[in-house]
């Protein structure tokens, strides 16, 4: 491709409302054109790094047994009834639009539903399984906050790809297939060495986790606790951890209660009882699936619900409404403990709390609160202590008892195991052997193809521009040509290198050098060659790696020999 007949141009600014390097970076080089918050148009540039990408996808995917068809973006309501994933208030991020006669259609956010329904035709036999489909498009989501350029849209592209299983087993099969796939993905891409495989929540249709692939970044939204020396990453949000033991005391001292009229929060309220924030002990009332449940932790942590509902096999877990929190307390809110409670108020308390001497609890008393209080003396001490709380850094993971390492990363990539929560809802079964109904379990696999693209920007790049790894660049090579023996010389090298397959931008603009410099280094395709009227005189070539910024001084042949 000639530069002089390019769609796009190199700009100096990216909008004054871009605040994320990737997109800033790609609209400067003329990949992407923003269109609005969280909605980008892929240009020429752009356009062919994003093939690149659904290229090495769908070649990993086809390897691990995928089959590719496309879904569509329109999606009828009475699909996403049946699984109760069509109201708002269950699914907050749909696009919804309306036919002439009023109908209202969703907006593909995600295509598990209509999978399903698509495959019935196909799927009633053991013979017919296991099955493998994926897409790659477009999918569209009302996110909350679309600051962060490519790696979260409105409007983005995803691979998402199914599984259908006769049961656990080969299902379980299946989805190591396409998580060894996936690991194949990013590698790919250059990203292997900072991409991990991380356990993350699975929902609540599932005892287990799902698996994320996130790439290690300071400007990604997830934080991922590594069990050091193991290959356990953690999403936080479900991350076990063991707090660091506190020094306590070693004699129990007598229980007392404190007046503490509008004491708000922990902080203040072990100022006021003179006590560390570590001796205190937060009590929650929860209501899982319709059992109000005080949950204590240790003060300086919060109860993490998605643990909760792992821990207790729960389908629901909502905090408790006020009134429920003083009918069962009879007291305001703000005083919960875990003493005097109604028998029937499950205690769940997290093991933080359990090496505790002399700790603080609230009374069920309004503005009281205990210290002082000791487990076995003044309240028994439970059978078991659970981890529910959120983990936080410095904590240590349970299973290796190291501190943990904690780092941010972006979500490039997540797979579900379903179990048979659609298919079962959507009535799609198989016959055995015997000629039995069984169900059908499922699976579900995205990567954030659009995303990725905006981590690599955001990875491989320095103060002058991007660094497309060799794999996706949307070029080979930027040939720079410079005076008019150079640009003689530079076209018939543009010429040969063309016949052997190799892919060239040509910048053959009539501007000063420096200008198609930066712009090669702006753009970042991995090799620039330089072609001056000096160097043809000397019979030479320079040869400069954009990653590096090293050149060599190369003849025709050996030019030729490295880039053909
Ligand atoms: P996130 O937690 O980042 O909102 P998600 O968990 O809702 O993502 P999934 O439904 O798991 O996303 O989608 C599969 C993949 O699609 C994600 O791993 C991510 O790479 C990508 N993805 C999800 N939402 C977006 C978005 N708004 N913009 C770009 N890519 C996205
Ligand atoms: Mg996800």
């Amino acid at each position: 491709m000639r530069r002089t007949r390019l769609f796009t141009k190199t700009l100096r600014e990216a909008p004054a409302d871009e605040v994320a390097r990737n997109a800033q970076l790609l609209i400067r080089a003329g990949f992407v054109h923003k269109e609005m918050a969280g909605v980008y148009a892929y240009l020429p540039l752009g356009l062919r790094v994003i093939e690149h990408i659904k290229q090495i996808v769908r070649e990993e995917m086809n390897a691990a047994g995928g089959e590719e068809l496309l879904m569509t973006t329109l999606q009828p309501s009475d699909i996403w009834e049946k699984t109760n994933r069509w109201d708002d208030e269950v699914v907050d991020n749909w696009f919804k639009t309306k036919l002439l006669n009023g109908t209202v259609l969703g907006v593909g956010l995600t295509h598990e539903e209509p999978i399903v329904d698509a495959a019935r035709p196909y799927i009633s036999s053991y013979k017919d399984l296991p099955k493998s489909v994926y897409q790659i498009g477009n999918k569209y989501r009302n996110e909350k906050r679309a600051k962060s350029g490519l790696l979260r849209g409105r409007e983005f592209i995803m691979k998402d790809l199914y599984t259908f299983a006769r049961d656990q087993e080969e299902h379980e099969r299946v989805y190591e297939n396409f998580a060894v796939a996936y690991g194949k993905v990013y590698e790919r891409l250059g990203l292997g060495d900072v991409t991990y495989r991380v356990k993350a929540d699975g929902g609540i249709f599932t005892k287990r986790y799902s698996d994320e692939f996130q790439t290690r970044t300071d400007i990604g939204e997830d934080i991922i606790y590594h069990a050091k020396g193991s290959e356990l990453y953690y999403n936080q949000e479900v991350a076990p951890s063991r707090a660091p033991r506190v020094e306590q005391a070693s004699e129990q001292l007598p229980m007392e209660a404190k007046h503490t009229p509008g004491v708000v929060g922990v902080e203040q309220l072990a100022r006021e009882l003179g006590v560390a924030v570590e001796s205190t002990v937060k009590t929650m009332l929860y209501v899982i699936d319709d059992v109000v449940t005080a949950v204590a932790v240790r003060g300086d942590y919060e109860v993490n619900e998605i643990k909760l509902r792992m821990a207790l096999d729960a389908k629901s877990v909502a905090l408790a409404d006020e009134d429920t929190i003083k009918r069962v307390t009879g007291a305001e809110v703000g005083y919960a403990g875990l003493i005097g409670l109604p028998d029937d108020v499950r205690i769940i308390v997290d093991d933080s709390v359990e090496p505790l001497v002399n700790f603080e609890l609230g009374a069920n008393v309004t503005n009281e609160h205990n210290v002082n209080v000791n487990w076995d003396r003044d309240l028994p001490r439970p059978e078991c202590f659970y981890d529910v709380k959120d983990a936080k850094e410095g904590d240590l993971s349970p299973e290796t008892g190291e501190v943990y390492e904690v780092f941010r990363a972006v979500e490039v990539g997540n797979i579900f195991p379903l179990e048979t929560k659609y298919t079962d809802l959507l009535d799609m079964y198989y016959l055995d052997e015997n000629g039995e109904r069984q169900s059908i379990v499922m699976g579900s696999y995205g990567v954030g193809v659009s995303r990725l693209m905006g981590v690599v920007a955001e990875h491989f790049s320095d103060d002058k521009g991007l660094i497309w790894p060799e794999n996706i660049a949307p070029y080979h090579v930027y040939l720079v040509s410079i005076g008019q023996t150079g640009s003689e010389k530079a076209d018939e090298l543009y010429d040969e290198l063309a016949k052997r397959g190799v892919e060239v931008m040509y910048d053959d603009r009539d501007v000063r050098p420096g200008e198609k410099f930066a712009d090669a280094e702006l753009m970042g395709m991995p090799w620039r060659v330089t072609v001056s009227d000096r160097g043809v005189e000397a019979g030479t070539y320079e040869l400069t790696e954009r990653k590096t910024g090293e050149t060599v001084v190369l003849t025709y042949d050996e030019l030729l020999a490295k880039l053909g």
